[in-house]
């Protein structure tokens, strides 16, 4: 694996439909059609094949050995990170380091950069649309240092209010930590002004990528993110792995989080020294499979084009939303003007989880619930609600299926 591959020409969604082996199956007896993208993605045969190659073929621990295998997997796995670096376009390798995924990624922040950095008194400001992996990890963190979490408010249409947020900027404010999109509103927010507005005040900007990463193309250096946070099982990839991007001056200047093996120079009972960068933040056996894995996976959706994969995913974005529209008694929650294709949604006198079970009888895949953002449920005032979040898999065609479904749904509640 070297250089970030040209895309493929033109979309062919039924072409790309078939590096998904999973897409095939029926689920209760019915064609599946799996929209919960935002909870996880499916994975192409190159990502499922790649892994068991590695099993087959590599497998073995990095970093430690002289022996050929581990000579190989080592080569892999920094290959790998190399991958990611020129992936969201990192200056350096140094700069990437693997966690389990966003959640993993931001607490590391939070417990290193943030117990050294952060202070009584001093201001964190997330949103009011959070996932509550960039929620709880700054609730934490103040209550051990007696810092103060503010919430940037969100119109009715799911906009952040961004006058709202540059005013609430003052030198208190150690990080700005904010969403690229909103897994439960689809809301892609405006990092680069926000950011560039943090800058100007003096504060670190943390992004949560989990949405963003497999939506659009993300440039790091162009965007401006002190951090940036992503899973990689949300593009593809295989669970239990994801990515901290960090500025190379502030990874150094942080202290370790876990400690271990791989992450020290050298260990004696009196003294430890600390490896370098990444290795510093990698105590452990890595999931080397894993990291591996997202490499093909963010190599499958290079070769198909990010901005292929955006435009493609806001035509699906658009028609689903006209169609959903047409079923009376449904209410669209989020509607900002720029969106990833995540539609929630609810129905007049039906209980998003009856709506998510009917449709699961019709073999289709919708998350329903909280979305792991309660705040956003209390700020519109509903206990839950249904979700399609549509991947770069998806058909008009199974828009009409959701359609379909949620018509029998209103059948069942007549
Ligand atoms: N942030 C957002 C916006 C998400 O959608 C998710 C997952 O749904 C997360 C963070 C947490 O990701 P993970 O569970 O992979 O750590």
């Amino acid at each position: 694996m070297s250089a970030v591959i040209e895309p493929r020409v033109e979309y062919d969604v039924e072409s790309i439909r078939r590096d998904f082996p999973i897409l095939k199956r029926l689920a209760r007896g019915k064609h599946l059609v799996y929209l919960d993208n935002a909870a996880t993605t499916q994975k192409p045969r190159q990502v499922i094949d790649r892994i068991v190659r590695y099993y087959s073929e590599e497998n073995s621990n990095v970093h430690r050995g002289v022996h050929y295998l581990s000579e190989l997997a080592t080569v892999e796995y920094e290959n790998a990170r190399g991958y990611v670096q020129r992936f969201i376009n990192a200056r350096d390798v140094k700069e990437i380091v693997f966690t389990r995924g966003t959640t993993e990624s931001i607490n590391l922040v939070a417990q290193t950069w943030g117990r050294k950095n952060v202070g009584a008194g001093d201001e964190i400001l997330i949103s009011a649309i959070e996932h509550h992996s960039n929620i709880v990890p700054w609730q934490m963190l103040c209550a051990e240092k007696n810092a103060t979490l503010r919430i940037v408010p969100v119109a009715d249409n799911g906009e952040l209010l961004i006058d709202e947020y540059e005013r609430m900027l003052n030198p208190r404010v150690k990080l700005v930590a904010v969403g690229h999109g909103s897994n439960a509103l689809g809301t892609i927010n405006p990092i680069k002004r926000m950011i560039a507005a943090a800058h100007a005040n003096g504060s670190l900007v943390l992004i949560d990528g989990a949405q963003g990463v497999p939506h659009m193309r993300v440039d790091v250096q162009d965007h401006g993110s002190d951090f940036y946070a992503f899973s990689g099982h949300k593009v593809y990839g295989p669970t239990g792995v994801g990515v901290l991007y960090g500025r190379e001056a502030l990874l150094d200047a942080m202290p370790p989080w876990q400690g271990g093996g791989d992450m020290i120079l050298s260990v004696s009972f009196e003294k430890t020294t600390y490896n370098a960068l990444p290795y510093k933040f990698e105590a452990g056996t890595p999931n080397i499979a894993g990291v591996i894995g997202l490499a093909a996976a963010l190599e499958y959706v290079s070769s198909i084009g990010l901005d292929a994969i955006a435009a493609y995913e806001h035509e699906l974005l658009v028609y689903a939303t006209n169609r959903l529209r047409e079923i009376e008694g449904l209410r669209i929650i989020g509607t900002a003007r720029e969106k990833a294709a995540v539609i929630s949604f609810v129905l007049e006198g039906v209980h998003p989880h009856d709506i998510g079970t009917i449709l699961d009888q019709e073999g289709i895949a919708v998350r329903t619930g909280h979305h792991c953002a309660q705040p956003v449920m209390l700020r519109y005032n509903i206990p839950a609600t249904g979700r399609a979040s549509f991947g770069l898999y998806n058909t008009k065609e199974e828009a009409d299926v959701l359609v379909a479904g949620l018509r029998k749904v209103i059948e069942v509640f007549r």
